[in-house]
C-alpha cells in the first residue's frame, strides 16, 4: 500500500471516526490512557491486534518485536525497548492482562532454523536480536528433529510463545504480580491464514482454541 494510499485513508479516518467519536478521543486525552492489557506481538505487517481483536484507541498497550520475543530481565543489559515497554506497562500503566501474541508463517521462527550469514552488515540488528530465541531452535529441533520443515516451524512458533511467557517471569514486578493475582499473562498464537486464535493451556501444555479460555476465569480478567 502506497504512502499516497494511506494518507487518503487517513483523510477518510479524519472525516468519519474522528469527526463522530471527538468526545471519545477528547476523553482520552483529559483522563490519559489506561490499557488494561499490553499485547506484546510480532512486527509481521499480517498481525493486526486492534483489527483481530476489535479493539479503539486507549484499550491495548502494545509492544512490538520481530518474532514477539521478550528479552530475559537483566538490570545490567543495554537499553531495550521492549523490556521498556513491559516495565511502563507493568508499572505506570498497571495492566491486569499481559498477551504475548505468536502467529504463524512466523519469518522470526523460522530463520532461527536457516544460516543467516554472520558478516552480513545489513543485518546486523537481526542476527544479535534472533540470538534471543536460541533456545527456543534447540527445544523445537529436540522435540521434532528437521525432517518436516512445516513440523518444526510450527512447533518451533508454539514453544516460541512459551517461552516469551517464561521470559516474562523473570521481570520481578511481572512476578510479584502474579503472586498477588493482580495480573495475568496468556499466551496466543494466531493463524494468519483463517484468522483462527488459539490460547496455550499450561495444565495441558496445550495450545486450545480461544473460546475454551473463556470457560477459566484464572486465566484472564
Ligand atoms: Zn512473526
Amino acid at each position: 500500500m502506497s504512502t499516497k494510499t494511506l494518507i487518503e485513508n487517513y483523510t477518510k479516518f479524519k472525516s468519519e471516526y474522528a469527526q463522530e467519536h471527538s468526545d471519545f478521543l477528547q476523553d482520552l486525552v483529559e483522563n490519559g490512557q489506561h490499557p488494561k492489557t499490553l499485547f506484546i506481538t510480532c512486527s509481521d505487517s499480517r498481525v493486526a491486534p486492534n483489527f483481530i481483536t476489535q479493539t479503539q484507541p486507549g484499550d491495548l498497550f502494545i509492544a512490538r518485536n520481530i518474532g514477539n520475543f521478550v528479552p530475559p530481565f537483566d538490570p545490567n543489559s543495554e537499553a531495550s525497548a521492549t523490556p521498556a515497554a513491559i516495565e511502563y506497562a507493568v508499572s505506570a500503566l498497571n495492566v491486569e492482562n499481559i498477551i504475548v501474541c505468536g502467529h504463524t508463517e512466523c519469518g522470526a521462527c523460522k530463520s532461527l532454523h536457516l544460516d543467516i550469514p554472520e558478516d552480513n552488515i545489513e543485518m546486523t540488528n537481526v542476527i544479535k536480536w534472533l540470538k534471543f530465541a536460541d533456545s527456543v531452535k534447540d527445544k523445537a529441533l529436540a522435540c521434532v528433529g528437521k525432517k518436516d520443515p512445516k513440523l518444526l516451524y510450527s512447533t518451533t512458533e508454539k514453544l516460541n510463545i512459551i517461552e516469551q511467557i517464561e521470559n516474562l517471569l523473570t521481570y520481578p514486578a511481572i512476578q510479584k504480580r502474579i503472586e498477588e493475582g493482580t495480573i495475568f499473562v496468556q499466551g496466543w498464537y494466531y493463524h494468519l491464514e483463517n484468522g483462527d486464535l488459539e490460547y496455550y493451556d499450561h495444565i495441558k501444555n496445550e495450545f486450545l482454541p480461544i473460546e475454551k479460555s473463556l470457560e477459566n476465569p484464572k486465566t484472564h480478567t
